[in-house]
């Protein structure tokens, strides 16, 4: 770590990359051009791997595996039952290899080792199980028809799904789009994001090995104008599932409208709120603000990244928040003490400290951070800015970075006013120890998640997703299951009637 005189080692070791090419069909294959491309360690910049690099022709042939599994294969047709009992081995292989999918993650896209093995990686397992709990009980209703007729509903299957998947979270967003799908009966292929392909790979190898059959999970690495496209304009598949910007929403909602108007569900950018009133426990809350920005680099769509404190403690909640940063250590994202590690990659990097420039140019007090860090790898340091205001860039574009915008505020009115005054509404925290207060600002916020007195409270259970340009649809939870269900509604005459 840069902080504190702390010593930073890793003891981890380094697993050797298994699996770099595309998987089609239950098959590791290259890619039909025979092109690859670099993976990069971001705490190096150093070369980690060559991947498989897919292209259209590589697509086609993942939907062709994809659609004969689907129409021909035992997938959809099996009792839930029995596919319940393949997730809950794929559980289970996921556990056995926790350490090496955990440093995998760490290597490719520098989330937390600490954290991966008893957060990221958990997590996943969890959702393997929860939605493999769900297999079995899919069920429609019984309705009640106005005329002589017995109807009921039917879910199915909507078919083959397309996977879009960002870098943030590899494993977490290759489970939480995945895991439901095959709880459903889809049949599905996944693009990786380019920065981040290996641990998918890892993943179909695992669920082959639990007895998925081949051309269920087709995992197609490479980039997101050819591969990403490819998916998001093919003819044959029914479903686009996709998590990432707000600008490449746009266009795979674009490319599903004039294919075949295949289903879409998009998870967007975001820029929470952190709204903090004046009768909390600064001592409790600050630090919970502080992660709410920071976590994984923030490099995560829910992040809290507009602080907003009501004008009471505005003083002392800033100078807690100040004092908590000098614990903030930022370093290998191997070393257990370490809280940030280094972004991404070098575009991203580049990015968030242009915004940062624009935040200093648009007259807003840089508080602290600002700058790199002067040492290899993609680090910088955590940054806050004060007297922003609500029209600065800063403080209406997703930053993707250690970036948090103080603002201050006098009433709950003003307050919900300015939080929703966002083209975004992905999630938001709303900080007091008054229930009406709560409540009211809860149900005023126009975002898929709110928490109260807490921050990521992500559960199975729970589904997240956007309001306004965060797009729509959600992961997690039952709803998640639902949106790869078809809802068909049957009806027959209860005996001999006129109709
Ligand atoms: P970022 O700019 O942070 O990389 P993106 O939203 O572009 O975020 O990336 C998320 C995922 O979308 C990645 O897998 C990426 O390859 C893919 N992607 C990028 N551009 C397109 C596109 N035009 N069509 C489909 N997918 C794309």
């Amino acid at each position: 770590g840069e902080r504190n005189g702390h010593v930073e080692k890793s003891t981890v070791l380094i697993p050797q990359v298994k699996f770099t090419k595309l998987f089609i069909n239950g098959e590791f294959v290259d890619s039909i051009s025979g092109k690859s491309f670099e993976t990069i360690d971001p705490r190096s910049e150093e070369v980690i791997a060559k991947v498989a690099e897919g292209d259209k022709a590589d697509v086609d042939l993942a939907v062709k595996a994809a659609r004969e599994a689907f129409d021909h294969g035992p997938w959809p047709r099996l009792p839930g039952s029995e596919r319940r009992r393949i997730m809950l081995k794929f559980a289970d292989l996921i556990e056995q290899n926790l350490e090496e999918l955990a440093a995998i993650d760490t290597i490719d896209a520098a989330n937390l080792y600490s954290l991966g093995k008893i957060l990221f990686i958990n997590n996943a397992i969890e959702l393997f199980r929860y939605y493999a709990g769900a297999a079995d009980k899919i069920h429609g209703e019984t309705l009640k028809m106005s005329r002589q007729l017995h109807g009921y509903t039917l879910l199915e299957p909507v078919g083959v799904v397309g996977h879009i998947i960002p870098w943030n979270f590899p494993t977490q967003m290759f489970s939480m789009k995945v895991a439901p799908a095959l709880a459903a009966g889809c049949t599905m292929v996944v693009k990786p994001a380019e920065q981040t392909p290996l641990s998918a790979l890892f993943y179909a190898h695992l669920a082959k090995l639990a007895g998925v059959p081949d051309g269920v999970i087709n995992i197609v690495t490479g980039f997101g104008p050819t591969v990403g496209a490819a998916i998001s304009s093919h003819m044959d598949i029914d479903m686009v599932s996709f998590t990432g910007s707000t600008a490449t929403g746009h266009r795979i909602m674009q490319a599903a409208a004039t294919s075949n108007v295949k289903q879409v569900c998009l998870e967007l950018g975001g820029k929470s709120p952190f709204i903090v009133f004046d009768d909390v426990d600064v001592d409790k809350i600050a630090p919970l603000a502080l992660n709410a920005c920071l976590f994984n680099q923030g490099q995560i769509c829910v992040a809290g990244t507009r602080l907003f404190i009501q004008e009471g403690i505005y003083d002392k909640f800033v100078a807690r928040l100040l004092e908590e940063l000098k614990t903030w250590v930022v370093g290998d994202p191997f070393d257990p003490n370490v809280n940030q590690g280094p972004q991404v990659d070098k575009k991203q990097f580049e990015r968030v400290l242009s915004y940062i420039e624009l935040g200093k140019k648009e007259g807003a007090t840089l508080l602290t951070g600002g700058k790199p860090l002067e040492r290899k790898g993609y680090y910088i340091e955590p940054t806050i800015f004060t007297d922003v205001t609500d029209d600065m860039t800063i403080a209406q574009e997703e930053i993707f970075g250690p970036v948090m915008s103080i603002m201050k505020f006098k009433s709950m009115e003003e307050a919900i006013k300015r939080a929703n005054n966002i083209k975004y509404g992905l999630a938001a925290g709303v900080m007091t120890n008054n229930l009406d207060t709560a409540n009211t600002v809860s149900r005023s916020i126009k975002a898929g998640s709110i928490w109260i007195n807490c921050y990521f409270a992500f559960d199975n259970d729970a589904p997240i997703g956007g309001y306004k340009m965060s797009g729509f649809g959600k992961d997690m939870g039952m709803d998640a299951l639902h949106k790869y269900l078809h809802v068909k509604s049957i009806a027959t005459p209860i005996y001999n009637s006129p109709w």
